[in-house]
């Protein structure tokens, strides 16, 4: 491959052209093995950031968008229907909270969340009362669009930058008891007096519910969730659960908000969606956000995207979803949960660990020092594993079709790296 014209030319996520990092050059992938050209094996630790949870070259995904590619790839949704989109629906509604009635596709993660604030703001707007505010948590991420990101952590994703263009939204401290932890009261304080304070301006909370993922990979407690829901209906302000992370089994349950046993106005999936095949979200809203929003003024919610409903991406979600109601990710999850909760613990005798967390599919490494992330890569590379830290962040979401061996490797990557003084910044 031509590695030294993506250097000089291919912009990678929040990655400089002048000093990029090194990238390697993967020619195919299947089940939790990632092949790099040199023919070396990596088994695969991210799901490509939460999204193949049945691992790669899936024959059933696979099938799913050969045979819709000989029928359609694209038409347009204006006025038009089909059968994938129609089978993606009900597959969603059926395993989504009961009370989420509708559902808005569109193309990515970020515009789902775009999709559910300008719902809200709607809704407010139809009810003859507008209100203009979101109500977040500190260290939660949403997206990169603007604003997805005017309610992710103004530190990670330097609102200083946009100052004077990026609309300004209200930040409640993140919950600090762990998932696995004691319940505090004080806990939700921040939150409460926020939210009584503001309550007639805020048209919607929006948060990550249980992981607060690109943020600060955190795993909080279900209280401060079902507390949450609770002021929600307190001061009748809506809920909007942001689970384009955690949906679809990744926690050990199906969505996390089931952890809490709390229901959202309005929800919004993506990643996962089609088994990490091609970029798709789905926003749900219950039927009084979309009676309401299309009972006002507009008449009709204001959004459409080009690509809504793309056939080709709504064949393989479908497949994805049959896949899903088959249920075996929730022994391969409670599996996973499992190796990391025999495995991770003994990582905590080495001086760069801070901590180490874990929920469902999902296992965190916090270090001391952010680590060195041409060294940190080119050692998990070696080893023959795909994990890509952040930060202060070493963490893993591997595929739900892993064994036993796999997580084994990713954790042993990760202790070797933990030994290695070059994998760290001091
Ligand atoms: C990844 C992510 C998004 C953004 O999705 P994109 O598809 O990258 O636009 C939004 N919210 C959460 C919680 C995410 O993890």
């Amino acid at each position: 491959m031509d590695l030294a014209f993506d250097r000089q030319h291919i912009w990678h996520p929040y990655t400089s052209t002048l000093t990029p990092l090194t990238c390697y050059p993967v020619t195919s992938a299947k089940g939790v093995y990632i092949e790099l050209e040199d023919g070396k094996q990596l088994v695969d630790g991210m799901s490509s950031w939460w999204s193949t949870i049945h691992g790669y070259n899936h024959p059933v995904l696979n099938e799913a968008a050969h045979g819709q590619i000989d029928k359609v790839s694209h038409v347009m949704f204006g006025g038009m229907t089909h059968q994938p989109a129609i089978d993606l629906c009900k597959k969603l509604l059926k395993l989504a909270p009961s009370n989420l009635e509708h559902v808005f596709l569109a193309d990515s993660g970020s515009v789902s969340v775009e999709v559910s604030l300008k719902m809200a703001l709607q809704y407010w707007h139809a009810k003859g009362t507008p209100r203009s505010k979101f109500l977040t948590l500190r260290d939660g991420y949403h997206g990169d669009t603007f604003a997805a990101m005017s309610v992710t952590d103004p530190d990670n994703s330097m609102h200083s930058l946009y100052k004077g263009f990026l609309p300004e939204h209200i930040f409640a401290k993140s919950p600090q008891c762990g998932f696995w932890h004691e319940w505090h009261e004080s806990d939700i304080d921040d939150f409460k007096h926020k939210i009584s304070q503001h309550n007639d301006e805020i048209a919607a909370v929006i948060l990550e519910p249980i992981v607060q993922g690109a943020g600060g990979m955190r795993i909080y407690h279900p209280e401060f969730l079902r507390r949450v829901r609770a002021l929600c209906d307190e001061h009748n302000v809506l809920l909007i659960l942001d689970e384009i992370a955690t949906g679809f089994g990744r926690t050990g349950k199906l969505f996390a908000c089931e952890h809490a046993d709390v229901q959202p106005d309005i929800l919004c999936l993506g990643k996962a969606l089609t088994g990490g095949y091609m970029t798709l979200s789905a926003t749900l809203a219950s039927k009084n956000v979309a009676d309401t929003v299309c009972g006002g003024e507009a008449g009709c919610f204001m959004h459409g995207p080009t690509f809504m409903g793309n056939p080709l991406a709504c064949a393989v979600g479908s497949a994805s979803l049959s896949l899903i109601e088959e249920e075996n990710w929730q022994a391969q999850t409670n599996m996973i949960e499992h190796q990391f909760a025999t495995r991770l613990p003994k990582l905590r005798q080495y001086s760069q660990v801070k901590d180490i967390r874990w929920l469902g599919a999902i296992g965190v490494v916090e270090t001391h020092h952010p680590v060195n992330m041409e060294a940190i890569q080119a050692l998990f590379v070696e080893q023959g594993v795909w994990i890509r830290p952040f930060g202060r962040l070493i963490y893993m979401m591997p595929p739900f079709i892993s064994e036993q061996e796999h997580i084994g490797k990713l954790v042993d990557a990760i202790e070797i790296a933990l030994q290695t003084e070059d994998c760290f910044q001091s």
